[in-house]
């Protein structure tokens, strides 16, 4: 079978391993776009045909992440690998402007190659951030003196 990849077993496998999110961008998958099974090293690429099938090559994907990435490969600072790398060790978010931020060439690559800054991540991100920021507000406005004190002692 040509795209023996694709087998039931083989998509509910991954849906579970990534929790039914984008191994890039971590958005649900389902209810705005298409699962993708994702060969991390493109198998359209000659060097990488014998990964098609190998289970280490793939990754559970929403659609516009893997057709951003399409078959783009950088043997310098391959993408983020998220069953082996830390993805925080290599990416960070700006919580001010809702963008991820490359901590290291590889990073880089990701954040271009899934187009993790694209306006609909960015402005998710913020509704994310500024949920957080008024949850805080909400907490520093309810938190007693005693609390007060207790944090005081506890982080100063
Ligand atoms: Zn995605």
């Amino acid at each position: 079978m040509k795209e023996k990849y694709k087998q039931q077993d083989v998509r509910e496998a991954l849906e579970q391993m990534y929790n039914g999110k984008c191994c890039y961008c971590e958005n649900g998958i389902g209810a705005e776009s298409y699962e993708h099974i994702e060969h991390l090293k493109p198998k359209a690429l000659p060097k990488f045909h014998k990964l098609t099938y190998d289970w280490n090559n793939l990754h559970w994907c929403c659609q516009i992440c893997n057709t951003s990435k399409g078959d783009q490969w950088d043997d310098n600072n391959p993408i983020v690998d998220p069953t082996i790398d830390d993805p925080q060790q290599l990416i960070e978010f700006d919580v001010v402007t809702g963008e991820v931020i490359a901590r290291h060439p590889r990073g880089e690559t990701t954040i271009k190659h899934a187009c993790l800054n694209r306006k609909k991540l960015v402005e998710s991100r913020n509704k994310v951030g500024e949920h957080v920021r008024e949850l805080i507000l909400q907490a520093k406005r309810t938190t007693s003196s005693s609390d007060k004190d207790f944090y005081k002692k506890m982080y100063n």
